[in-house]
């Protein structure tokens, strides 16, 4: 008897009408509704950008980039899958146009195509396909979320469609589609209106696909006569109209989904016999956070970009979510408040403000931009004891300032920002100063999980409890060894080496409440239900303040 294959199942989620209206914490809650059902699931990106992968694109415009254990950099999309899915997603999960061109160029030359004529449809569609069942295999999975980036009507996005499109004609069991578009209620009419979902679901059967569920986002719950507004001109059943309005937190979503059947309803379309949710443990996490007593001040400093709040917010998600993960393990509403380290470059004594916070944190960044305002920041954290965490950038920059105003060596500096420093505390090894000089920028950074020895008896093995651990990085300089000896006799101290090349990858204040720096990127790797230990550790002498 041949052995049974698994039969593969896969829903996309598009957006229409604008983005930003939460496809991606869609895409994570259906897959944690399947999840709960018993199902393997995984999920992926499709990023329409012509970038081969999210490490060259603005943060300002695109948000943070993601990496994975792997090393890949990704969209952010691919944190809220890994924080709802409590799984660990590599580079097969993500996508982007310009990494399934190369591919495809680089098979013609190697004539894989056998000498047939390369066409942008079918070869390009075919090769997304490829790629969309590569990540299912490569997981083991019973299902896959695919998530198509921008919406639908767009020129860019228009060949992942197509793929979809293709793959549906081949397994008209196994593909459904949900349109997450947003129904807006205009304050002068006080209505919520369906006309521009109307459009987005017409412009969806332009390419060929009708929308099995249509999820429903807006200001407020989808009404009665509203769904069959939307049933009648979208040509989706009543029953898969489903109400998505605003919410406090997104991690009530998969709950909402389920109230309104979505799981099995899913699985109807997918022809699969109904099956039962087990949403206990979303359950507990939703009264943890509405059942949250006291409040944590916590400054996060950086420089300012420009564009607002919301920008800022979009560029440190996975560091806001780790916050908020760690505030409501410890039954805590995390009050985080963006100050923009250029001020203390205007105004010195400005710093003082610091003091009305129970934590700061300085997050990633690249650049020269704001630089001595964040170290003045941390100067103030070490000072007056504020429990402070940096992460990567906010490591390198914790060295900086120890070295300058504790060692008295005020030249002290990273190369990043002045290469021709005679204390060049965070510096940078051969092979990445060639990566520079000859502008390899793409990918070559020191990415993806590497393990890291804990030192007995620091904080950050107290917090861990373990004595290895892996954590991501994305970073291109380094802490210099020839710094080490003398830091570490004036209190300055390596709490965590890579046992491969030695590189210093956690440094800590002996005499300090909390003050750790680690080069690193813990919060890719902090869920709701399992906050990561440096940010519980970092809020829990934040609470002690
Ligand atoms: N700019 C620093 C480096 O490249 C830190 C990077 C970061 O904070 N992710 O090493």
């Amino acid at each position: 008897m041949s052995k049974k294959v698994k039969s593969q199942k896969f829903v996309f989620v598009v957006g229409g009408v604008l983005s930003g209206v939460g496809k991606g914490v869609t895409t994570s809650s259906i897959g944690a509704i399947l999840a709960a059902k018993g199902f393997k699931v995984t999920a992926l990106k499709a990023d329409p950008y012509i970038n081969v992968d999210a490490g060259t694109m603005n943060p300002t415009e695109h948000g943070e980039v993601f990496v994975t254990d792997d090393g890949d950099e990704t969209d952010q999309d691919m944190g809220n899958y890994e924080r709802f899915l409590n799984i660990r997603l590599s580079s097969t999960n993500y996508m982007t146009t310009g990494r399934v061109y190369t591919t495809v160029i680089e098979n013609e030359r190697k004539m894989k195509y056998k000498g047939k004529c390369v066409q942008v449809v079918p070869h390009v569609p075919e090769e997304i396909i490829r790629r969309i069942k590569a990540a299912v295999k490569d997981s083991d999975a019973d299902m896959a979320i695919i998530e198509i980036g921008g919406t639908v009507g767009e020129y860019e996005n228009i060949l992942f469609m197509e793929a979809a499109r293709m793959l549906k004609l081949k397994n008209p069991e196994d593909v459904a589609f949900v349109l997450v578009s947003y129904l807006p209620v205009p304050s002068h009419i006080g209505e919520m209106k369906t006309k521009p979902t109307q459009h987005a679901a017409r412009t969806l059967n332009g390419t060929g696909i009708n929308a099995d569920f249509i999820v429903a986002r807006g200001p407020e719950v989808l009404d009665k006569p509203r769904r069959e507004k939307l049933a009648t001109f979208c040509g989706v059943s009543e029953a898969n109209c489903i109400s998505a309005p605003d919410v406090s937190s997104i991690y009530e979503v998969p709950i909402n989904f389920e109230k309104e059947g979505l799981g099995n309803k899913i699985l109807k379309t997918l022809h699969l016999p109904a099956r039962k949710t087990d949403l206990s443990e979303w359950i507990v996490l939703n009264k943890k956070i509405q059942g949250t007593k006291k409040e944590i001040k916590i400054a996060v400093v950086g420089k300012y970009f420009g564009t607002g709040d919301y920008t800022l917010s979009d560029s440190y998600i996975s560091v806001i979510e780790a916050v908020k993960h760690a505030a409501w393990h410890h039954n805590a509403t995390p009050l985080l408040e963006w100050v923009d380290s250029e001020v203390f470059e205007q105004d010195k004594k400005a710093v003082k403000e610091l003091k009305k916070f129970d934590a700061i944190l300085v997050p990633g960044g690249f650049g020269t931009r704001g630089i001595e305002g964040i170290i003045s920041a941390i100067q103030y954290a070490r000072e007056e004891k504020i429990p402070y965490l940096g992460l990567c950038y906010g490591m390198q920059l914790a060295c900086v300032e120890f070295v300058r105003n504790v060692l008295k060596k005020e030249e002290a500096h990273t190369v990043e920002v002045d290469d021709s420093t005679v204390h060049p505390v965070i510096h940078i090894n051969p092979n990445q100063a060639q990566n520079v000089r000859e502008n390899r920028y793409g990918g070559t950074m020191r990415l993806g999980a590497y393990d890291c020895v804990l030192v007995k008896g620091t904080k950050s093995a107290q917090a861990y409890k373990e004595k290895t651990i892996s954590e991501r990085h994305r970073h291109r300089y380094e802490f210099n060894n020839d710094y080490r000896a003398e830091m570490e006799a004036a209190g300055m101290h390596v709490a965590g080496v890579n046992p491969e090349s030695n590189l210093v990858e956690i440094v800590e204040l002996t005499e300090h409440p909390f003050f750790v720096g680690v080069q690193f990127h813990p919060e890719f790797k902090s869920s709701p239900m399992k906050p990561h230990p440096l940010f519980v550790s970092l809020l829990q002498y934040a609470l002690k303040k």
